[in-house]
């Protein structure tokens, strides 16, 4: 069976096309600047040669139609016929507390994820008109929704609940929900295998650590507690986004420094964290390449990382009354060296102990990085949420298809 798994972004469509015999990714891709006269699509085909064409795109209808085109190409595709794909899952940013799993596609699913809007202004609607341009394009395919939120929504009130008045979770749905749920719950389950024991016998901390940043506390095989909150801002320090600060400071800020509530927000998420700090970038190569030819504020930028970043698996390690196992994943966390260094060296008292040759070691495979003595193991291990997209959502097609048979 092939699976095309998708991200729709509001200008952006990002796509990979599975073979679910091997789980092999036979081409990825994307639309860029949708809606406007030069869009771009970048279409790169497993064993071929990567194919750039720009065009007009105005819609997500036009923009899937682009990416079938691809598909089918006689010299860059790799499909004979629209009907080999048998099924299309996509990323979801906000499922809420209705979506505790991924779900195929129905009516209601698609109210419940409008009904969502206002939880994930800048997401859920792309989403849907990706869910929708697929529709039009490919009417008899079914479709599954993979929702970024769905493995938190095992953490325990104690986690998820804000000390605010009650009537706000009531009225609004204002908790926390946690976000990067599907690359926890993939890096958590790899770590897993790696180790050789089951997921619910071990106590575990996962570090996403990218442009977006998140740590959760894996206990008994399920998320306990997860530093995103209600919206992505929450938590460790990221790129631009200042994760936890005062509260009192925005209502603050937006007096002294006469700000509307969007430019607060935007504040808050594009020009805060590393890129604020540092006065220079928001990517960690261009921080740890500045700190070592002596730039302080870089230096000063990715210490406060990192010790944000200790303090809550220190935070998590209490939470869960112990740790196992530490994970680091995604860009940052799966590439930088001196990030995961500088982290382990400051866990010392948690039993954690790293082994530098093997942290210094470059590696796209999972892998371990403490000592054999370390109390706590520590590994890297690459996230890959398009697989799991295309797991779940061949999963729920072939459920549905043996249901449809039987
Ligand atoms: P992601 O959001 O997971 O794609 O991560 C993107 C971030 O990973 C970038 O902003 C970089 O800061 C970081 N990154 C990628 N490669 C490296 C590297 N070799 N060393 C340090 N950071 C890296």
């Amino acid at each position: 069976m092939k699976v095309l798994v998708m991200n729709a972004g509001s200008s952006s469509l990002k796509y990979q096309l599975y073979d679910m015999k091997d789980e092999s990714v036979l081409a990825s891709g994307r639309v860029e600047r949708i809606g406007m006269d030069s869009s771009i699509v970048t279409h790169e085909p497993a064993d071929k040669a990567e194919v750039r064409d720009v065009s007009e795109i105005l819609d997500h209808v036009t923009a899937v139609k682009r990416v079938i085109d691809m598909l089918l190409h006689p010299e860059h595709g790799i499909l004979s016929d629209i009907s080999q794909i048998e099924a299309v899952g996509h990323r979801v940013v906000h499922g809420g507390e209705v979506f505790k799993s991924s779900v195929l596609v129905t009516t209601e699913v698609k109210q419940e994820i409008k009904r969502l809007f206002d939880l994930a202004p800048l997401h859920n609607p792309a989403h849907m008109m990706g869910i929708s341009a697929v529709e039009a394009n490919m009417p008899n395919v079914p479709q599954a929704v993979v929702f970024d939120t769905a493995f938190h929504q095992t953490m325990p009130e104690a986690s998820y609940l804000y000390p605010i008045p009650k009537v706000l979770y009531r009225r609004h749905k204002i908790r926390r929900y946690g976000f990067h749920g599907t690359s926890h719950s993939y890096v958590s389950a790899q770590a897993a295998a790696l180790l050789e024991q089951p997921l619910a016998s071990l106590k575990m901390i996962t570090a996403h650590i990218g442009n977006g940043a998140s740590c959760t506390a894996i206990l008994d095989g399920k998320s306990f507690d997860t530093s995103m909150g209600m919206t992505p801002l929450e938590g460790l320090m990221m790129g631009t986004r200042s994760g936890d600060l005062d509260p009192a400071i925005v209502p603050f800020v937006m007096n002294k420094e006469d700000l509307t509530l969007n430019e607060v927000n935007s504040m808050l998420n594009k020009h805060s964290g590393m890129l604020a700090v540092s006065g220079l970038s928001s990517d960690m190569r261009e921080i740890t390449e500045a700190m070592a030819e002596g730039d302080k504020n870089a230096r000063l930028a990715f210490d406060m990382y990192t010790y944000r970043l200790r303090k809550y698996i220190g935070a998590y390690a209490a939470g869960m009354n112990g740790v196992d196992v530490l994970v680091f994943t995604a860009g940052v966390g799966e590439n930088s060296v001196v990030l995961r260094q500088a982290v382990c060296e400051g866990l010392t008292f948690l039993g954690i102990e790293l082994d530098a040759a093997k942290n210094a070691e470059r590696s796209k495979e999972a892998r371990y990085i403490s000592t054999e003595a370390s109390r706590v193991k520590v590994l890297v291990v690459p996230t890959n949420e398009e697989l799991l997209i295309a797991r779940d959502t061949y999963e729920l097609a072939m459920a549905a298809g043996t249901e449809q048979h039987s």
